[in-house]
Formats: structure tokens, C-alpha cells, sequence
């Protein structure tokens, strides 16, 4: 078996059993990422210092001093900060940035043995549901609907494209977002894992498009020290993986509590991989009547049905639910995000950061700078943002929204008293067309419907491969748990992974 098709817990008991070293294991990885160019999952590919890093893990491991990833490749989003490797949050005014420090998660991967890769595309500072507000261009996920013929030739053109004018005729789908380099990279077995984040869904809507593990643990759990800030109340940083206990390997290593951080949580960090393949006999699993809505696929449904039977199966008990304020949970969403946004990207002024264009006075340095350096998405987040903190408004919107986010939260409180956990879908449609949603960013919006009340209520979320829809395309079930109880996240994922057998993979086309 190729090494690059292994899950990384495979990988790891390989190289502990000293059957290929993390050189070799590393070699396969770099050759699948160039092999894969038409993807454009890696922005930016970074061979020697990966060889670099696994000759040094397989000296110590030759000591037995191996890390829990020791010797592991990983892809890294391009919103961590990586110290000396360029970091961009994929936009143009960090176009070329350079950390002088690296973000507690990558630091944690590397302390216990994980060999960096390279950096992933993603949706421009996160903001996104499909990765196509890239400056690097979009990524094209590696399924394709039955029947759609990719040009991997086609792919290459497409990954260069910036400002999404996609020429007619190709039919790729989108990986999702924002974390759709991460995603897409998981699945097409450029790496054994990879770091993602999530603010409103960017870690679940994803791994649901691409037939990968993604979690979005508490908020806390992991430091936000050196990931580059979107809307720091609901940032929060996790893995995508081939499997649960994959996850739960990664999720282990990125947690902690981190000074740094203001808001990092000083708990302790269980080892998570005990939970997965743990009874879920007697837990109680919330369903909520609030998360069926209007339009949503019959196969959604059904993939829904099956989730809910699978653990009836396994000895849980299925309790109905409400969370009746999920219908605000979107525009307060897109409310609060934004306005956070608007106050973290005012540091990019074209003093201190990255790009600075050339003016007559400070301001018009500002203005051309921020025109020059921002995407269309992000400029609209800002605008959004600016308009609804602005004094006339304040009370209206954002205050609004946040006494909003309060029941959202409240609504979680009660069902707690019901249920241990809670089973919903990830998203509201399989992957969808390159360019399909782009011009209508409402449409583009609706994708975190289900996703985006985690972040609001600080839970964690997990999204697993349940299935496919006739399309041939993986469709993702979300399980969501109380406060720092990741534990039971895992328990459950466990037990639906285990009874949906999913094993599809994306047919190689590039
Ligand atoms: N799609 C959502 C947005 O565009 C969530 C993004 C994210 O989680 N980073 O804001």
C-alpha cells in the first residue's frame, strides 16, 4: 500500500514498528503534493524543511525519545503562523508576510514530533464558505460528481485564477470553506492531517464536502495565540483527518492552555483517543425539530434518519429537542463576525503588516492600501462590520445580535438537561459547483446554517463521513456536545463512524 493512503494512527504505528522511517514516509507525502498541483490545496510548498524535520524525528525516534505525532507529516492552513515560513491568511496585504514566531497549535504539533508539509489554501482571512475568495485561487475538490469529466489541465489554469472569472464548461465542485486547502488536502492523502479553523463552520462544512473528520472543540480549548484573527469571540482552531480517532489524535496535541491567550481555558486536556470506541450505551442524543428545515435534500434527511437509527442501534437513547432560536442564528452570525472583523483588520494599515501602497498622506496610504490589499469578501465584512458598530446602529444590530447569541446559548443550557449530545446534518447540500453560489453571497451564507450556532454558544462540533448522496458525493453528519465534554463528541462520532462503514474515496483525476 502506498504510504500516503495511510491514516496517520496507521502511519504512526508503522513508524514505531520501524517498518519506513518518517523520511520515507515524508518523501511519499512531498511527491503526492506536487503530483496534485491542479488542486491548489498547498499554497505554499515547503520539501526541504519537511525532509529537514523527519530526518531530525527519525534521530530521535533511533533514540526513543518518539512524540505522540513523532515523524507524522501535516498540512498547516495558512492562517496559523509558521516562524520564518510566509504566512498570508491567503490574501494579498499579508502577501508577504513572514512570522517571526510560530501560533501555539503548530508549536504543540512539532514539540510532540509532527513534520510540516506546507502551508493550505483557504478562503481569504477565513471568510467563506468555498474557498473561492482565495487571493491564491480556489481549490478544486478532488470528488467530482459522477458523470463530471475534470481536465486536470483545466485545474491548473483554475488554481491561478484570482477574482473568481471562471471560464465556462468545467464542472469542479468547491472543497467548502474557509478551510478548503485543509480539507481537500486530507482527502486526497496530501497529508496525514492537517490544522484548520473554525468560525462559523470552517472546519465542519468542509471535512462534510471532502468525506473527512473535522472538529471544532470547545472554545478555549485550543490557543488562537499566532493564527491570524477573523472574529475572535468565535475563532477557534481544530483538525480535519481521515478518521475519528485520527482527530482525536491531533485535537490531543493542538490543546492546552496557553497564557497567551486570554481566553485559552486552564483545564486539562484528556488524552481523547481513549474515548473513541467507548459504549455510547444509555447516552441520550438530542435531536433538534429546529434543525429540519425548509428545502433541505431528501437525502440530507435520510443520511439524518440513518445517524439517528445507527445510535438507537448502539444502545442510545433519541430524544427530540428544541432550540427555538436557531432561525436568528445566522444574521446574528453575520452580524457579530463581521463587526469583530472590521475591529481585527484595522491593524492591516500598511504600516506594520505586509502590503503598503504609496500615497500623498497617512489616510490616503490607508485607503490605498486597504482597496489595493483586500478581496471583495473581506471589504464587505469590514463594510458590514463598520456600518454595525457604527453609533447610530450599535444598539440595533450589534447589540441585538449579541442578546441573540445569549438565547442561542440559553437554548443549549435547556437542552442539556435532555440530552448528552446532540445529532444534526453538517450542511444543507453536498459539495457545490465552482462559481455556483460566488455572486450571491447570501446563498454562499445559508451554507453555515447549521454550523454556525457551535460557535455562537462556544461548543464543540464535530462533522464525520456518513454517507453519499446520488451524485456519488460524501455528505457529513455533525455531532455537538456540552462545554468541554469533547469526550463524549468523540464517544459518539465513534460509534456513527463505526456503524456508517464509510470508506469511499475520491477517484484520482489529477
Ligand atoms: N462561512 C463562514 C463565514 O464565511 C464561516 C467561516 C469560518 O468559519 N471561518 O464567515
Amino acid at each position: 500500500m502506498s504510504l500516503t493512503k495511510l491514516t496517520l494512527k496507521g502511519a504512526l504505528d508503522g513508524l514505531s514498528k520501524r517498518e519506513f522511517t518518517s523520511v520515507e514516509l515524508t518523501r511519499a507525502h512531498i511527491e503526492a503534493v506536487e503530483a496534485a498541483r491542479p488542486l491548489n490545496a498547498y499554497i505554499l510548498e515547503t520539501p526541504d524543511k519537511a525532509l529537514d524535520m523527519a530526518a531530525k524525528s527519525d534521530a530521535r525516534r533511533a533514540l526513543g525519545e518518539a512524540g505522540p505525532l513523532e515523524g507524522a507529516p501535516l498540512g498547516v492552513k495558512d492562517l496559523f503562523c509558521t516562524d520564518g515560513v510566509r504566512t498570508t491568511a491567503c490574501s494579498k496585504i499579508l502577501e508577504n508576510f513572514t512570522p517571526t514566531y510560530e501560533s501555539t497549535v503548530t508549536s504543540q504539533l512539532w514539540r510532540d514530533g509532527a513534520v510540516m508539509l506546507g502551508k493550505l489554501n483557504l478562503d481569504q482571512f477565513a471568510m467563506g464558505s468555498s474557498n473561492e475568495t482565495s487571493y491564491f485561487g480556489p481549490v478544486i475538490n478532488p470528488w467530482r460528481a459522477k458523470g463530471a469529466n475534470p481536465n486536470p489541465k483545466a485545474g491548473l489554469v483554475l488554481a491561478k485564477l484570482v477574482d473568481k472569472k471562471y471560464p465556462e464548461g468545467y464542472d469542479f465542485l468547491t472543497p467548502g470553506g474557509s478551510s478548503g486547502g485543509s480539507a481537500a488536502a486530507v482527502a486526497a492523502d496530501l497529508c496525514l492531517g492537517a490544522t484548520a479553523t473554525d468560525t462559523g463552520g470552517s472546519i465542519r462544512q468542509p471535512a462534510a464536502f471532502t468525506g473527512t473528520v473535522g472538529i471544532k472543540p470547545t472554545y478555549g480549548r485550543c490557543s488562537r495565540w499566532g493564527v491570524v484573527a477573523f472574529a475572535s469571540s468565535l475563532d477557534q482552531a481544530g483538525p480535519i483527518a481521515k478518521t475519528v480517532e485520527d482527530a482525536a489524535l491531533l485535537l490531543t496535541s493542538m490543546s492546552g492552555h496557553d497564557p497567551k491567550d486570554s481566553t485559552s481555558l486552564d483545564v486539562p486536556v484528556p488524552d481523547f483517543t481513549q474515548f473513541v470506541g467507548k459504549s455510547v450505551k444509555g447516552l441520550r442524543i438530542g435531536v433538534p425539530k429546529e434543525y429540519r428545515i425548509d428545502g433541505m435534500p431528501a437525502e440530507i434527511e435520510k443520511l439524518w434518519q440513518d445517524g439517528i437509527a445507527w445510535l438507537k442501534e448502539a444502545g442510545c437513547e433519541i430524544v427530540d429537542i428544541s432550540l427555538p432560536h436557531t432561525k436568528y442564528a445566522l444574521p446574528a452570525y453575520y452580524i457579530v463576525a463581521p463587526a469583530e472583523a472590521s475591529s481585527n483588520l484595522a491593524r492591516y494599515d500598511g504600516m506594520r503588516y505586509g502590503l503598503r501602497e504609496d500615497g500623498a498622506n497617512l489616510t490616503e496610504i490607508y485607503e490605498k492600501t486597504r482597496a489595493a490589499g483586500f478581496g471583495d469578501e473581506v471589504k464587505r465584512r469590514i463594510l458590514i462590520g463598520t456600518y454595525v458598530l457604527s453609533a447610530g446602529y450599535y444598539d440595533a444590530y450589534y447589540l441585538k445580535a449579541l442578546k441573540v447569541r445569549r438565547r442561542i446559548a440559553e437554548d443549549f443550557d435547556h437542552a442539556w438537561e435532555k440530552c448528552d449530545a446532540i445529532l444534526t446534518p453538517t450542511a444543507p447540500s453536498a459539495a457545490f459547483g465552482l462559481g455556483e453560489n460566488s455572486s450571491d453571497p447570501i446563498a454562499m451564507y445559508l451554507n453555515d446554517v447549521f454550523t454556525v450556532t457551535t460557535n455562537l454558544a462556544g461548543l464543540p462540533g464535530l462533522s464525520l463521513p456518513a454517507g453519499l448522496d446520488a451524485n456519488g458525493l460524501p455528505l457529513g453528519l455533525q455531532i455537538i456536545g456540552k462545554p468541554l465534554d469533547e469526550a463524549t463528541v468523540f464517544s459518539v462520532a465513534g460509534a456513527v463512524e463505526k456503524a456508517a462503514s464509510f470508506s469511499a474515496k475520491a477517484e484520482k483525476w489529477w
